[in-house]
């Protein structure tokens, strides 16, 4: 059985380094309305993009979480679309990778795409 325990560590530091992101956006949330009452359109912005942000970082922490579900569960390393085994070179630049490398160039062009970056 292959050893995960250096990837489950990356994953654990990702996990709360997400979380705390997404706390630290919510905290401030309340604050800066209760300041900005007279400049309402550029608030609106500022919380559109924190919001895209937000987004992005909870899609992470959910890959993030199903990754480490899978590694308790002894599924993680395996492609969730044809069972073979993901590369180790791959894991290391994605921990959460759920394709193998071929599925994942079939399937990801579409899935890249990010509205909030355009
Ligand atoms: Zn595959």
């Amino acid at each position: 059985m292959t050893d995960y325990s250096e990837i489950e560590g990356k994953l654990l530091a990702k996990q709360k380094e997400l979380s705390d992101r997404l706390e630290t956006t919510q905290a401030t949330e309340g604050h800066e309305v209760e300041e900005g009452l007279d400049s309402n359109a550029q608030l609106w912005e500022v919380s559109e993009v924190r919001d895209g942000l937000d987004d992005e970082a909870a899609q992470e922490l959910n890959q993030v979480n199903d990754a480490l579900a899978r590694l308790e569960a002894g599924e993680y390393g395996y492609c969730k679309s044809c069972g073979n085994q993901i590369g180790s070179a791959r894991l290391d630049a994605l921990p959460y990778a759920t394709l193998c490398i071929d599925c994942a160039e079939e399937s990801e062009a579409p899935e890249a795409f990010d509205p909030n970056e355009y």
